[in-house]
């Protein structure tokens, strides 16, 4: 049979999705591979299907005995030969699964990875293993577990069995962990859309959130959500208060007893209760097709959290909403709690990610697009259907003022962060600022515009990738490869326009044209120098005449 003709007869779907054919085929070529695919595009079958194909046992392992329960209770409804092994079980039905697995008759088992079966891979007839939910064997995922670093030990024990790694968050640096912690041999690589196209995305300030938060809710009292907070405290707390205002609504952390926890679970499986108040231990493997919203109260610490939450929204593929309420002052609270082990490295990446997700509650431009981009795909910078792109922002042009702020980063050696480069735009004249700094040319070039216009110019110049921030505790502003191109004249920048145009000047600068002009030379020199090795440079349209002789 073709792996098509399985899909049909097996499990009553008529066609293939996304890639899982090519997936597929790469499998039964018995290839390692590596598939990434966004929650809800069909990995189970990229496996399901080979295992029906191929003459031995397919090994799966999955993290969650919940995880594990519902699929071979779904396969076992299809006719297939599938059974789990794990603690909850009692020796006699152990045995019983074991003794199928030795006479061929089982064509899937799953496992948990610290399961001790797991030594015993090498007695069965295993002619594939499934890693699913791979991300859990990376320290760079958002969802790290221990047991699954005992999977290095795959090869070892199977060397000629092929493995597939699945999952749906993995930036580029978690991928490559994954690949080399399974020792997979050259594998193929197959990475899916990630664009949710149905979940609006929006972002509102942190303040008075429980008003907006009630307000949201107002119109969707018959809808499901998930909300989450970081705290479990928290989230009892919000349970109670939204309950008080009468909302069907339950909470749920790991900090509550077991059977609690999947009895809340349950009743929201089943609509019996509309809202789920949770940390993040709620939702791996949730498989509930009419979410129709997820809220963030907090901060998630990285955006393959945030997408792999609101990911849980609108798996029906009707519209759903993913709204985040942010504050800067959540960033610096998660700042202060890392310390992962004293291990430099680690906490380096976790600060960085963390910036890139405070980024994306500052962004001004199109939502959707930063999130793709962060999975490097490509993506318009207009979705339609996130709050940025609804609003419309209305842009004007503002090549001096990126030129002003690129050209002061630069005099700056590339050394300081937001606040001072301001402060040096606006010729302030805090102690702060180093002597040498005020002597430097562009010193107070940008005292007729405000602290938060400047704030809000700058915050749209990262976003737009004319400026970057370093990583750490305190980053600095960098120029970036689109820099050059600005300070030569040779590309236009669009800010969005800003609402309070308050011409707060701090100090007179006379001249200022001439001034700057002058200073830009001198940035124009260093922008020429690192633009030597290429040909072809276009000509510094900024420029005058008189100061290009200088
Ligand atoms: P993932 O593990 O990627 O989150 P699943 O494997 O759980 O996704 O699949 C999500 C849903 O999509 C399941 O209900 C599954 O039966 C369905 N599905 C998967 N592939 C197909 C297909 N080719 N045609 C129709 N439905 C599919
Ligand atoms: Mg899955």
């Amino acid at each position: 049979m073709s792996p098509l003709e399985i899909l049909r007869t097996r499990f009553g779907y008529s066609s293939f999705r996304l890639e899982q054919e090519a997936i597929i085929q790469s499998v039964l070529q018995r290839k390692d591979t590596f598939v990434l695919m966004p929650t809800g595009g069909g990995k189970s079958l990229c496996y399901q299907v080979p295992a029906l194909l191929l003459d031995g046992l397919t090994v799966v392992i999955s993290p969650l005995i919940a995880l594990m329960k519902d699929q071979v209770d779904a396969l076992r409804l299809n006719g297939v030969q599938a059974a789990y092994l794990n603690s909850t079980q009692s020796g006699a039905e152990q045995d019983a699964i074991i003794t199928k697995v030795l006479s061929k008759e089982m064509k899937l088992l799953y496992l948990a990875p610290e399961s001790s079966f797991f030594r015993r891979l090498g007695s069965f007839n295993v002619s594939l293993v499934a890693v699913d939910e791979a991300h859990c064997i990376s320290h760079w995922g958002h969802d790290f577990r221990p047991e699954y670093l005992l999977l290095n030990q795959l090869k070892q024990t199977l060397p000629d069995v092929p493995v597939i790694a699945l999952t749906a968050t993995a930036d580029k640096v978690t991928q490559r962990d994954i690949i080399e912690k399974l020792a997979l041999r050259s594998p193929a690589v197959f990475v899916s859309s990630f664009n949710r196209a149905n979940i609006r995305y929006t972002v509102e300030p942190k303040k008075r959130s429980f008003e907006k938060l009630l307000g949201f809710l107002e119109t969707r009292k018959e809808e499901s959500g998930i909300i989450y907070c970081l705290s479990r405290v928290a989230t009892e707390s919000l349970a109670a208060d939204l309950a008080k205002e009468a909302f069907n609504v339950l909470p749920y952390h790991a900090g509550m007893e077991k059977e609690q926890r999947a009895r809340h679970q349950e009743m929201f499986l089943r609509d019996d209760v509309k809202i789920m108040v949770a940390t993040i231990a709620f939702g791996m493997g949730i498989d509930k097709s009419n979410v129709r919203y997820v809220v963030h109260m907090d901060l998630p610490k990285n955006i393959e959290s945030y997408y792999q939450e609101t990911g849980r929204a609108g798996r029906d593929g009707l519209e759903s909403e993913a709204l985040l309420y942010y504050t800067y002052a959540d960033v610096s609270k998660m700042k202060k709690f890392v310390e992962i082990e004293g291990n430099a490295e680690q906490t380096r990446i976790y600060l960085k990610k963390l910036d890139q997700m405070a980024t994306y509650g500052d962004l001004v431009t199109c939502r959707r697009q930063y999130l793709l981009n962060y999975f490097d795909e490509p993506a318009p910078s207009y979705c339609g259907n996130c709050d940025i792109c609804l609003t419309q922002v209305e842009r004007e042009e503002g090549t001096v003022q990126a030129q002003k702020v690129l050209s002061a980063v630069t005099r700056l050696q590339e050394r300081f962060g937001t606040n001072y480069v301001i402060d040096v735009l606006r010729g302030s004249n805090s102690a702060k600022i180093m002597d040498d700094h005020r002597a430097l040319k562009t010193f107070g070039v940008g005292a007729d515009t405000s602290k938060e216009e400047w704030t809000s110019i700058i915050r749209d110049l990262l976003a737009q990738g004319y400026l970057a921030k370093s990583d750490g505790t305190y980053p600095v502003l960098k120029l970036t490869a689109k820099s050059a191109a600005v300070l030569r004249g040779a590309e236009r920048v669009m800010l969005v326009r800003s609402k309070e145009k308050l011409p707060t000047p701090m100090m007179q600068v006379s001249e200022q044209s001439a001034d700057y002009e002058a200073g830009l030379f001198m940035i124009l020199k260093k922008v020429r120098t690192a633009l030597a090795q290429e040909e072809n440079v276009p000509p510094y349209v900024v420029l005058s005449d008189a100061s290009l002789r200088e």
